[in-house]
């Protein structure tokens, strides 16, 4: 059964040149769209009993909280990423939407917020396109930028699940993240860990985020657009990067990646190249990857490329490894032939100009 929304409409929106200004150059997360989704819900997670109430679209615009209220103090906080992508014929799309809601019911697990209905997860997101549908931009590598989020809202002080929370949904027109698909370098995080055993690693929580940014900002003061973390109880393995995952293509026709150890977010983009990765043949290995095997492949030349991927890039080319201690790879690497294939192939998926043999797209 479908979620019924009340519609508000904003009284008040961007006016037809301030859109087209915004969608002229998007740039990304920077604009946002004339509504937003919000949802109530109420209850107690320990008991598991509860209801999602009052789905509706609003104007877009500020919420007011209690100071009081617990996401405010303990963080409970959970987000989502997907895009919407127009196509030739002006339909707009969304990809692989039923695998962000139910990663956002594996994150609210381990948060102790409640489960949202994933088709109730689709509804919103097809609500908000709708009636935003204006702001979906259609240059090439363009995109909506959808944030669905959910935070605790009861105002009590108490340690224990909020009984109250919002799930919302905002809107944001994206370009191309990058800029171009010019490879980049990353930052070796040696000092700071994103995550540990037993501990968020794999869910896609706010607190996460926060943990990276110091080692953000050493990765900026090195010139680097992302940092790699490893894994802190295993030593050299690679895990993930601040906002994408990883892959390695050998000269054999082998593609590896980290494997899912409960410490990485299980990227929907990651499972997309591996799937798309088999149907070319390619032999595919989830496994422990390390420092040593990266830093040998390049020496010997069997490691031919290194990309990392994520909704909001796609997937990007990692030219170089650089740390305190050394630097891995070359100045002058270009983009990988395989890394470039893979890339053209799920923006076509996308975008509607190839087949979408994986059934990967919900009309919105
Ligand atoms: N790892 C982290 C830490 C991320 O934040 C993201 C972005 N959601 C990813 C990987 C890639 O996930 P996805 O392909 O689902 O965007």
């Amino acid at each position: 059964m479908s979620t019924e929304f009340t519609r508000q409409i904003n009284p008040q929106p961007a006016t037809d040149e301030v859109r087209a200004a915004v969608l002229e150059n998007p740039g990304f997360g920077q604009h946002f769209t004339d509504h937003m989704v919000c949802i109530d819900w109420q209850g107690d997670v320990q008991k598991g009993t509860g209801s999602w109430d009052n789905a509706r679209i609003q104007p877009y615009g500020p919420l007011s909280l209690d100071p009081s209220t617990s996401v405010l103090h303990y963080g409970q906080e959970i987000f989502e990423g997907l895009k919407a992508y127009r196509h030739q014929d002006g339909s707009v799309w969304s990809f692989r939407p039923e695998a962000n809601a139910a990663r956002l019911n594996r994150s609210a697990q381990r948060l102790a917020l409640p489960a949202l209905p994933e088709e109730t997860f689709v509804d919103a997101v097809r609500e908000l396109v709708r009636v935003d549908e204006a702001w979906v931009p259609s240059g090439e590598g363009e995109s909506l930028y959808l944030r669905p989020f959910m935070i605790g809202t009861e105002p009590f002080l108490g340690v224990r699940p909020s009984k109250q929370a919002l799930f919302s949904v905002i809107a944001s027109p994206a370009g191309n993240y990058f800029g171009t698909v010019e490879p980049v370098d990353i930052w070796l995080s040696d000092t700071w860990a994103r995550a540990g055993k037993g501990g968020t690693g794999a869910a896609k929580c706010g607190g996460n985020y926060a943990a990276s940014l110091i080692a953000q900002l050493e990765g900026d003061a090195h010139g680097c657009s992302q940092v790699l973390f490893l894994d802190p109880e295993r030593e050299g393995a690679v895990e993930e990067l601040g906002g994408m995952n990883v892959f390695f293509v050998f000269d054999d026709n082998r593609l590896v990646t980290p494997e899912l150890t409960g410490t990485i977010l299980e990227g929907i983009t990651r499972d997309s190249v591996l799937k798309l990765a088999r149907d070319r043949g390619m032999q595919v290995e989830e496994r422990a990857f390390t420092l040593d095997e990266w830093r040998e492949g390049k020496r010997s030349g069997r490691l031919t490329e290194v990309f990392a991927c994520g909704t909001a890039a796609v997937i990007a080319p990692v030219r170089r490894l650089l740390s305190h201690d050394e630097v891995i790879g070359s100045e002058d690497e270009r983009p990988g032939e395989v890394t470039m294939a893979i890339r053209r192939q799920l923006l076509d998926v996308q975008t509607g100009r190839a087949e979408d043999t994986h059934g990967w797209l919900t009309r919105l």
